[in-house]
């Protein structure tokens, strides 16, 4: 079983070209099967270098990996032009002169007469002299395939039999008057020389199959099965676009999602392993993928869903792992906070991120002293009396060993001392270490912060603090 994958880098890796990648890995995988990449770089004005590196970085980012070298396909255009040469030698296709012109003006003429545009197959019909007249003439030409009558039938591995009829296919161009080889004729070549048994793709190629079908069957080839993967849509139901936001792959990478969680959601759009689990690493995806299971529907890419199975990815790192990744994404004015530092406050923030960089947006009470405080926190909790409970309790906390288990200790002893429920002392204090009212576990993160920025910063909220008259 052999499958591929077969960007044209003219563009990004696109999260719907990422998802059809990775449809066509997991089945490859999952069979023990052969997984090949292919760079259709033909259409070499708008092809880059700089994009192939970018598809083939997005790829290897997502832990989707291929065998062997990549095949480029503008390397194989002599074969191509061969086989096309072929197909004409074989009466298969034919020549046709008409020029731009003339066929602009045809298409015109059909459209205002409110029908679509096909080739009259004015060439089709040229006898051997006409041609030769033609070609002694220096008329240019191109390549068009004799499209036969009846109907073109495949069996879709998404959407079953499918059926196309013959007469709304054009006598398409299989080779350019400069010689170059269309898109139509050189995905049937290579997929054919590189023993490709399955082609998973979106469904915006549905339309190009029947074209395909009927150049295997010309070319007397072995035909691989066809699978037409649901469109992905944005949460307006319409087809994904720059519009929705980020599209791209690397986008989402710079964002601070890990290559699990995205390799998770995206095996999930149009695909479902079968029972209710969603969070699956790269080999449970192998071991559950079956292709049966591919949706015929197209799937909505939901954004708070991607977030949440990011958090839920993050959760599954170990600590050191997470750590290494959020350093990436340090923002430049806390470069200078030591290493170690960081790492101790991983596994209490490990639980409170979504994205990577949330790391140190949500934490940065951990680096710096607040400089504001939550005005609802601050109406909520910092009520009367709460000064004087701080104040009783700064003594303790100067001596006290700064542990969590005994700052926990500590700070329960001295609301039970003071007859108030624990929380009386808890949320301010956090508000007033943090800023929020919302953070890790108040006595690890005191641990941490350690005794001298916690008694400053109680000291500088105290003054904020106000207390009744008298
Ligand atoms: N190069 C084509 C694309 O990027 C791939 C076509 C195919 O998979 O057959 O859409």
């Amino acid at each position: 079983m052999t499958l591929r994958f077969a960007p044209s880098p003219t563009g990004y890796l696109h999260v719907g070209g990422a998802r059809t990648a990775i449809f066509n890995w997991l089945f490859a995988r999952s069979a023990g099967g052969r997984f090949l990449l292919r760079i259709e770089d033909t259409d070499r004005e708008r092809s880059s270098d700089a994009m192939t590196r970018e598809i083939l970085g997005g790829l290897t980012w997502l832990g989707v990996d291929w065998d062997g070298e990549p095949v480029i396909q503008s390397a194989r255009i002599e074969r191509h032009r061969e086989e096309c040469l072929r197909l004409e030698a074989e009466g298969r296709a034919y020549r046709c002169y008409c020029t731009q012109e003339e066929l602009e003006a045809k298409r015109e003429k059909a459209e205002s007469a409110g029908g679509a545009f096909l080739y009259d197959r004015t060439c089709r019909h040229l006898t051997a002299e006409q041609r030769q007249a033609l070609d002694a003439e220096g008329r240019s030409h191109v390549l068009r395939f004799a499209v036969p009558d009846g109907r073109t039938v495949f069996n879709d591995i998404v959407h079953d039999e499918t059926s196309f009829s013959n007469e709304e296919i054009d006598d398409f161009v299989i080779l350019r008057s400069d010689g170059t080889p269309t898109y139509m004729m050189a995905v049937v070549v290579d997929d054919h020389d590189m023993e490709v048994t399955h082609v998973l793709r979106g469904d915006d190629h549905l339309s190009n199959t029947p074209k395909q079908v009927m150049l295997y069957r010309a070319l007397g080839y072995e035909m691989p099965q066809f699978g037409h993967l649901p469109l992905i849509l944005g949460a307006d139901k319409k087809r994904l676009s720059k519009r929705h936001g980020a599209t791209s792959v690397g986008e989402f990478q710079q964002r601070g999602y890990l290559p699990e969680a995205m390799f998770n959601f995206l095996a999930l759009l149009g695909w479902s392993p079968g029972d209710d689990r969603e969070i699956l690493s790269r080999d449970e995806l192998v071991d559950t993928f079956d292709i049966v299971r591919v949706l015929k529907k197209s799937s909505v890419f939901d954004e708070e869903k991607l977030d949440w199975m990011n958090g839920q990815h993050i959760r599954l790192l170990d600590d050191e792992d997470l750590f290494r990744r959020i350093l990436r994404h340090r923002p430049d004015d806390l470069a200078d906070i030591p290493e170690d530092d960081i790492r101790r406050i991983v596994p209490l923030m490990k639980e409170r991120m979504e994205r990577l960089p949330d790391f140190f947006a949500n934490g940065r009470y951990f680096y710096t002293d607040p400089e504001e405080y939550d005005e609802n926190g601050v109406a909520k909790r910092w009520k009367a009396g709460t000064g004087a409970l701080l104040r009783g309790l700064l003594p303790r906390l100067e001596e006290c060993d700064f542990s969590a288990a005994t700052l926990e200790e500590v700070i329960r002893g001295a609301a039970e001392d003071a007859g108030v429920g624990a929380g009386k002392l808890i949320h301010p204090i956090r508000l007033a270490l943090t800023g929020t009212t919302a953070s890790p576990s108040l006595f690890d993160m005191m641990e941490v912060l350690g005794r001298d920025v916690c008694l400053r910063r109680l000291r500088a909220a105290l003054e904020r603090i106000s207390e009744p008259e008298g």
